[in-house]
Formats: C-alpha cells, structure tokens, sequence
C-alpha cells in the first residue's frame, strides 16, 4: 500500500477556537492509481494534500507512506522523503522566474545534491517542452508553465505527485492538455492524487473521493468513458 491514513484528525487551534479540519479520516491509495479529491470550500481538501505530502502533521490517526510509520519521522527525514518520493504541482505554478524551464526542472535534483542535466531534459520531453528548455516561466503560456511544474514533479521519478487545484489558473483548453497529460501519465505508471472542484476535470481520474466537513463521505471508482467511435 502506498498511503494509508488512519483516523486521521487534523484541529486547529486559532484564537482560542477550535477549527477540526479533519474528523476522522481513512483513505487507502495503492500505487499506479489516478484520484480525484473533491468537495466544497473548507471541507478539508487542502489539509488532507498537506497530511499527504509531510507538509503537516495530523494531531492524531496514523499515516503511512511506502509502509512506513510518517509520524516517527524527524523534520529532516520527512523533507528528505517529500523530495525523493513526492512531486508538488501547485495551482499557481511556483516556478522560479528568473530560472529557465531546464533549471526548474533540475531543481529538486539540485536538492537531492545530483547534477543530471539529461534527466532534467527528459521529464521535459515527457511533457513536450524539450524545444522551451531555455524559455523562462514567462516566456511560457500558463499551460506550458504547468506542464514544466510537472515535469520537476516529476524528474525525482516520485512514488506519487501531489496535484492541489492543478488547472485552477488554466483557461479550459490548457486545463484539458494538462489533465490529458496527467491521464497519459497515469497509464505510464504515475500515482496522481489531485484536488479539484470541477467535475470535468475530476472526470479525468479513475477514483473520486468526495470530502465534507473533514471527513470522506463518497469514495467511488470513475470508469473510464468509452471513447467516441468505439460505440457500436
Ligand atoms: P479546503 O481545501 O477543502 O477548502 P481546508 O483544508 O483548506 O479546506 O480547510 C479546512 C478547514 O480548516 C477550514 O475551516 C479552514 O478555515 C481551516 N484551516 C485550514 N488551515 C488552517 C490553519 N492553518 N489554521 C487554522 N485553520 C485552518
């Protein structure tokens, strides 16, 4: 199993009031899988992604990543472990602006202390931008920045990439590219696990989870469409 969370519950604490953004989460995610979070605002989405990708803790249940037991994990084990096993794509992007799309690209590379350039160029051609390699982020159209916050998702070859609203900045045609390119990347083997609000981009995946008031309420596999001219 590649995520299992446990009874998570997550509560802040904000001027002396309690906020459980979390009550009592279960969620299994095996390896290969395409999930799609969905819910209203404040359901918990985002506090889920963050328990998720070691960015936060939960203030109780259990999660594990890769088998493993995330709670024992130091600060430093945990930033090692988001690095080498887990790819961010952010809805507004967060590429660097004054680095090219190679350089963002060969970011966490930089970090895990690897010098591979030619890794850096291939997760770029994996997302078709091998030929904006020296273009900065805003040389790139938005769908082609997300395209490159992709591939340095990517380049770490991660046990999962972590998508929070990943075509929430994309005008309907670039949303579309990127969650095709998700799909195509999920058949190659990638575990995508991405947030949305919009049912056509929830579509797109093979299981949706639906959140509200902290907890999972819905959780149902999304069969693929038939695609057009196979009907008989
Ligand atoms: P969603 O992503 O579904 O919109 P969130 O996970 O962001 O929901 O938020 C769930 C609840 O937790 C909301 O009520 C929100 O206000 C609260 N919350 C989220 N983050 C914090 C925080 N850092 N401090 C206090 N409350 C928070």
């Amino acid at each position: 199993m590649l995520i299992e969370l446990r009874d998570v519950w997550k509560v802040y604490r904000m001027d002396g009031v309690e906020v459980q953004a979390l009550r009592g989460v279960d969620l299994r995610v095996e390896a290969g899988e395409f999930v799609a979070i969905m819910g209203p605002s404040g359901s918990g989405k985002s506090t889920c992604m963050n328990v998720l990708g070691l960015l936060d803790r939960p203030t109780s249940g259990e999660y594990r990543f890769e088998g493993r037991d995330t709670t024992a994990l130091s600060e430093v084990e945990a930033a090692r472990l988001r690095n080498r096993r887990i790819g961010f794509v952010f809805q507004s992007f967060n590429l660097l602006p004054r680095a090219t799309a190679l350089e963002n690209v060969e970011l966490p590379l930089v970090y895990a202390g690897v010098r591979d350039r030619q890794r850096a160029l291939a997760a770029l051609r994996s997302v078709g931008l091998e030929h904006r390699a020296r273009h900065l982020p805003s040389q790139l159209s938005g769908g082609e920045q997300q395209r490159v916050a992709i591939a340095r998702a990517l380049v770490m070859q991660p046990a999962v990439v972590l998508a929070d609203e990943p075509t929430g900045n994309l005008d309907s045609r670039a949303s579309a590219e990127v969650m095709q390119l998700f799909q195509r990347l999920n058949r190659e083997g990638v575990t995508v696990i991405l947030v949305t609000h919009e049912a056509e981009v929830a579509a797109f995946a093979r299981r949706i989870v639906q959140f509200r008031d902290g907890r999972i309420v819905a959780d149902r596999p999304n069969p693929p469409r038939v695609p057009e001219g196979s009907l008989r």
